[in-house]
This record gives C-alpha cells, sequence and structure tokens, in this order.
C-alpha cells in the first residue's frame, strides 16, 4: 500500500516540475513560433482570399498587364484580349464573368 501510495504522489511531483519546466520552454517557443505562424498566415492570407482586394493588387504587382491582355473588373484575373467580353461599367469583363 505504501507503494501503491507512494507512486502516485511521485508521479504528481514529476508533472509539476516538469509542467513548469514546460511552460518556461513553451513560452519561449511560442515567442520564436508565433514570428512564423504569423509570416506564414499572413503570406496565406495574402493569396487564399486574394479574390478581392489583394487579388487585384497581387496580379497588378507581378503579372504587369500586356498590350493585349486585360484585367477583368469581375474577377480581377488577366486575360488575354480575346477572352474579353465588353466594357462593364467599371472596365473590361471577361467572357467567363459575363457568360
Ligand atoms: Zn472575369
Amino acid at each position: 500500500m505504501a507503494t501503491d501510495y507512494d507512486a502516485p504522489r511521485k508521479n504528481d511531483d514529476d508533472i509539476n516540475e516538469d509542467s513548469i519546466e514546460e511552460l518556461k520552454s513553451r513560452r519561449a517557443d511560442k515567442q520564436s513560433s508565433n514570428v512564423d505562424v504569423d509570416e506564414t498566415e499572413a503570406a496565406e492570407g495574402f493569396e487564399l482570399p486574394g479574390a478581392d482586394l489583394s487579388g487585384e493588387e497581387m496580379s497588378v504587382r507581378v503579372l504587369p498587364r500586356q498590350a493585349d491582355e486585360f484585367t477583368c473588373t469581375q474577377c480581377f484575373l488577366v486575360h488575354h484580349r480575346s477572352q474579353l467580353a465588353g466594357e462593364g461599367s467599371s472596365g473590361p469583363v471577361c467572357r467567363e464573368c459575363a457568360a
């Protein structure tokens, strides 16, 4: 019985010590990994929901429009002129969006 009682107590002490050590190291980890997560999330957030404004910014910045291309004002994608369906109220609209 003494051993049965002793074993869990020892574990408790170990867990407490571990958790303190873990907290310390986790806090350090958190600070360093937070930077990574923030950077990754920022990069992903820029690309994934990019259908709206950020998408327009990116296509404008990364893909300078060619003379025979246009940027659709509906989907903000750069299309070849052959895909041009017409001019909308705010600018050119591609066939996919006009359909
Ligand atoms: Zn379009």
